[in-house]
């Protein structure tokens, strides 16, 4: 396996690579990864098993369609495919540094709202399907924002709830009051990273902004930022420096909640556990308003 990935690097980059070191990387939540060098280039290696290719490849085609926005740095993908039992991924290896200050967050702020900006598309959604954490992510593409994401996002996550034993109201009720909160809502469609918690943004150790492991499609810029809200939040100068970029719309906090609905209600078909009732609870607030 690890001979025909190098030689799989060696071909994408025009240069012979051969493996002389690995070392697992933790932290990862879905699969496991590597740094493999060959003394003088490293690259990140992820894999798991033959059947998450395809999981693989969007992440791909993901970063590179954020990679070539040319607005915030992104992990430029190098090579992926299958070997052996496995299906991996290899990309730019990034070194790290210990977070930054506020000047980094301000910078990753005006980037992201670059990329939202820059990447744009004539409709909602995005050419292949892809993955949130490893469920499936529909992007069918609609032209208007409100079925989008009534549909592809919280009918899609509804009906797997309740296919988990989640108690929720009729799916169709849920969908069709979705589809009314966001009826007057009409963003363009951006290129969003899709799944913006913490733990998928980063400093470099030169102190430059990083956002990886992506969920991409285009939709509206807002879910991004509400996502970076649901776990505790980022930096103030994040929001600062988005908000110097591209200022957000007043509408924005009484969406916030509804599209963060959708990442409670994949984490209770990831993880189950609390996530059921938090989920529920947010349904029955977006259905007395
Ligand atoms: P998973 O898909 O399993 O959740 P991640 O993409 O989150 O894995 O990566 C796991 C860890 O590896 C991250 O927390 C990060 O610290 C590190 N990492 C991710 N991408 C790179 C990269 N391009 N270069 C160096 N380290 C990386």
């Amino acid at each position: 396996m690890w001979t025909e990935i190098a030689k799989e690097i060696s071909q994408a980059t025009g240069k012979p690579f051969e493996i002389k070191d690995r070392r697992s990387v933790g932290g990862g939540s879905i699969n496991q990864s590597y740094a493999i060098t060959d003394g003088t280039e490293t690259y990140f290696l992820k894999f798991n098993s033959a059947s998450e290719y395809e999981m693989f490849a969007a992440e791909a085609v993901g970063l590179k369609e954020m990679y070539d926005t040319h607005t915030i740095r992104i992990p430029q993908p190098i090579c992926w495919g299958t070997t052996d039992n496995a299906a991996y991924i290899v990309m730019e290896w990034l070194e790290f540094g210990r977070g930054g200050g506020s000047q980094v967050w301000e910078a990753m702020g005006e980037q992201l709202a670059e990329m939202h900006r820059k990447g744009v598309a004539e409709q909602f959604g995005w050419h292949r399907n892809n993955t949130i954490g490893s469920t499936p992510q529909i992007n069918t593409w609609m032209d208007n924002w409100a079925d989008f994401f009534a549909e592809h996002r919280i009918g899609y996550q509804v009906r797997l709830a309740k296919r988990r034993g989640g108690n929720y109201p009729d799916t169709k009720k849920v969908v069709e009051k979705v589809r009314e909160v966001l009826a007057d809502h009409h963003p363009q469609p951006s290129l969003v990273h899709g799944d913006l918690w913490g733990g998928n943004a980063a400093v470099t150790k030169e102190g430059e902004p990083v956002i990886l492991d992506p969920a991409t499609y285009y939709g509206d810029r807002e879910v991004d930022i509400a996502m970076s809200e649901l776990f505790g939040g980022f930096p103030a100068a994040f929001y600062q420096g988005y908000n110097a970029a591209w200022e957000l719309d007043a509408g924005y906090k009484q969406r916030k909640d509804l599209y963060n609905l959708y990442h409670i209600l994949n984490h209770f078909n990831l993880f189950g556990g609390g996530y059921g009732s938090q989920a529920s609870r947010m349904i029955d607030r977006l259905m007395k308003d």
